[in-house]
């Protein structure tokens, strides 16, 4: 028999990237929230802890982050003309199960959208003219410019802790980061690494740089460049969706 459980003003279904940020910010609207996800729970301790997280008979060969297609499958055609099939084995496409969804085995490379990508049409109009864009060719904006989302993609980098070097402060290119990015704020943060003499990585990456106190997350260990494949080395890692979640519980 089916089980009532307490109602909610909320119900989210997944609790990945996407799942974990949407609870955090309605919760802060005193709204009550429940979060369902398929999959295991899991929390850094003891998930994410050495020596466990680079078992890789448990992780890289047997997926065991991943979704189980034994269990619920996903059927995929290389075109129209065939029939789907179950996918029995996973190969490079990797959807993620329980909490943390794929933000827990991801490779935590966060580039930014250039502005052009927001803009491709009107940019480039403006910049080349309509003779460029052949006739049949399907080109529009997203709907949503670089400057719109300027402060969100801020917000995001300074939750998870990416770290790298500036291309252009508020306008101003900097040189050795990215010369084509759009303008931002402020830096992105390189404290950890200075303190520990590592060089940072130019590129914008969710390794942790810092501990960090934003959505309650929990201490986040520095790491060095020259890493091994992302999904294996997990633990420094720190995920929305965890924090998300300690927060729910802590109310
Ligand atoms: C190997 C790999 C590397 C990646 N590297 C990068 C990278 O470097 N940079 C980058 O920007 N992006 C990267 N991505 C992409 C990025 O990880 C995903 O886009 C992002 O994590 C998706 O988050 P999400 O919350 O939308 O979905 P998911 O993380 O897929 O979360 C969905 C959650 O919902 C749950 N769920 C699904 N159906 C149900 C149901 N019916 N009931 C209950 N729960 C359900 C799932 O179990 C899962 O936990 C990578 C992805 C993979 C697979």
């Amino acid at each position: 028999m089916a089980t009532k459980l307490k109602s909610a003003d909320i119900v989210i279904v997944g609790l990945g990237w996407t799942g974990g940020i949407l609870a955090k910010e309605l919760a802060d609207t005193g709204l009550s929230i429940v979060v369902l996800e398929r999959g295991a729970p899991r929390d850094t301790n003891p998930d994410f802890m050495y020596p466990t997280i680079h078992d890789e008979l448990r992780y890289a060969q047997r997926h065991q982050l991943m979704q189980d297609v034994s269990r619920e499958t996903l059927t995929f055609r290389n075109n129209a003309n065939e029939t789907a099939l179950p996918m029995r084995q996973l190969g490079s496409f990797l959807p993620g199960e329980g909490v943390g969804g794929a933000g827990v085995h991801w490779n935590g490379t966060t580039w930014r959208w250039l502005p052009w990508d927001h803009e491709p049409l009107k940019l480039t109009l403006a910049r080349y003219g309509r003779s460029v864009i052949p006739p049949d060719m399907q080109l529009q904006d997203w709907g949503v410019s670089y400057d719109e989302l300027e402060s969100y993609y801020d917000k995001f980098e300074y939750l998870c802790g990416v770290s790298g070097k500036a291309g252009n402060l508020r306008g101003q290119k900097i040189e050795g980061g990215n010369a084509f990015e759009g303008p931002r704020q402020r830096e992105l943060r390189r404290d950890a690494h200075k303190r520990a003499r590592h060089e940072s990585q130019p590129r914008p990456r969710q390794d942790s740089s810092r501990e960090r106190d934003l959505y309650r997350c929990r201490r986040a260990r520095i790491r060095a460049a020259g890493r091994a494949r992302g999904a294996l080395r997990l633990c420094a890692r720190q995920r929305a969706s965890d924090a998300a979640l300690r927060d729910r519980q802590a109310l």
